[in-house]
């Protein structure tokens, strides 16, 4: 429960991406979250099942990101990247994106829970890739 009022007290009672203040709970920040503060926030119950994919993104909502994404809370910042990374069909999120600054470690952090799938696809992509080369590599030299 202290995690909770943590949150609350760090997030002025507010949900800490869109500002509602009604049906807040702490949410961890993955992928390697412990039960502390910082790898944790706080946000309502709409902003959640969005995030947690129970509903469906909705962009218009995610419009409040063009504040909350300023947050000085690493990981504050780090669910407001990966949703512009959900959302960045969206013109104004790309833009976003492009502006805002994480550092080192936080960006890591922001692209951690994608990496480890994507370095799964693109290993098998890669394979594929690497035995086209040499089918086309190969082909003419052995016919002379
Ligand atoms: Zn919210």
């Amino acid at each position: 429960m202290s995690l909770e009022n943590d949150l609350r007290s760090r997030a002025d009672n507010k949900c800490e991406l869109c500002g509602a203040t009604e049906d807040l709970a702490a949410v961890a920040v993955g992928p390697e979250s412990d039960d502390s503060a910082e790898k944790s926030i706080l946000v309502c119950s709409t902003c959640s099942a969005q995030m947690g994919g129970t509903a469906e993104l909705d962009v218009n909502h995610w419009r409040c990101l063009n504040e909350s994404a300023w947050s000085t809370e690493p990981a504050v910042q780090v669910t407001a990247w990966r949703l512009l990374n959900k959302l960045s069909g969206e013109a104004w999120a790309r833009d976003l994106l492009d502006t805002l600054y994480l550092d080192e470690e936080t960006l890591e952090w922001a692209q951690s829970g994608r990496r480890l799938q994507r370095m799964k696809t693109l290993s098998s992509t890669r394979t594929r890739t690497v035995q086209c080369f040499q089918l086309v590599i190969r082909s003419p030299s052995s016919k002379t």
